[in-house]
């Protein structure tokens, strides 16, 4: 493994290429990160740095949010087929024809989507920023897609806004199951319980604290209790642990893995570089439109 990873640094330093890694990913993948964290955080990354080449260590809907917010750079998925089941419960035409039902409705959609849904979007957001994002927008009808969980949850907290769910789900977080989490908690009482609201709203009921995957970094480093319950993917440990190494985290169900971001290896990576492939490449108005989306974003959630 040793030798692999000195290859892949080599050719990392000779092609002026960044390696950034979801939280999600296998822990020898996240070692050799350049930049970690979750979709927004590697959003934001993906569009101040300043090499030539970004190696996206991710499902195929990150890679191509990398290449819309930084259009003249090479962005590779190691993997050609990890893809996100989520992301594919919604297309472009069902927007549109949506659309041309509810003309005035403004689309808000997750940032587990297509390029192309994105193109045809009002807004994007993520876990980290949905509440705020459909908090400071105007419009008050809104189309919230793919994921009716995450929806569900920025409904409960603006319930101001009329809001349509979508009827996609993420098939890893809609596994955790409430009895184990309840056997969890019982057998850790001095444990947190923080969700991932992915979740379906039985699980976030149970929670100490809701957030994303950095959020869940960020509250654990903060708190001055030992002891977690994780809900949310289960690679998300390996992060927890590095970052707190001192502390103690349980996965509030098993399995609560999501093969399509398990594809990736060290192996993959090294062919990434040497071959340059998966390239990741979108039409121009694409590019244009799904980029306004995501700027949206970034701009709203300052
Ligand atoms: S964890 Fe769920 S939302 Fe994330 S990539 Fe896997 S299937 Fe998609």
């Amino acid at each position: 493994m040793k030798a692999l990873i000195e290859k892949i640094q080599k050719l990392k330093s000779q092609k002026d290429a960044v390696i950034l890694v979801h939280n999600y990913q296998k822990k020898e993948i996240q070692d050799i990160a350049d930049i970690l964290g979750d979709s927004l955080d590697l959003s934001r990354k993906a569009k101040g740095t300043s090499n030539p080449m970004i190696i996206f260590c991710g499902v195929r809907f990150m890679a191509e949010t990398a290449k819309i917010l930084s259009p003249d750079k090479k962005v590779l998925l190691p993997v050609f087929d990890a893809g996100c089941p989520m992301a594919d419960m919604v297309t472009a035409n069902d927007i549109l024809d949506y659309k041309k039902e509810h003309p005035d409705v403004f689309v808000v959609s997750y940032v587990n989507t297509s390029a192309e849904v994105k193109a045809v979007s009002d807004i994007c957001c993520t876990s980290a920023n949905a509440v705020q994002i459909v908090k400071n927008i105007k419009a008050r009808k809104i189309l919230f897609v793919p994921d009716k969980n995450l929806g569900d949850f920025v409904k409960r907290r603006v319930p101001e806004k009329e809001i349509q769910l979508w009827d996609g789900y993420c098939i890893v977080h809609v596994r955790i199951n409430k009895e184990h989490l309840k056997k969890m908690k019982k057998e850790h009482p001095e444990a947190l319980v923080l969700v991932h609201p992915e979740c379906e709203s039985q699980i976030i009921e149970l929670a100490d604290e809701v957030t994303s995957t950095n959020g869940m970094v960020k509250f654990v480093k903060d708190s001055e209790k030992t002891e977690f319950i994780i809900a949310t993917e289960e690679g998300m440990i390996d992060r927890l642990k590095k970052e707190a190494p001192d502390k103690i985290f349980y996965p509030a169900s098993k399995p609560t893995l999501c093969r399509n971001m398990k594809k990736t290896g060290l192996e993959d990576v090294l062919r990434s570089f040497t071959c340059e492939q998966y390239e990741i490449n979108l039409p121009d108005p694409i590019i244009r439109n799904a980029q306004a989306a995501l700027n949206r974003m970034l701009e709203y959630s300052k």
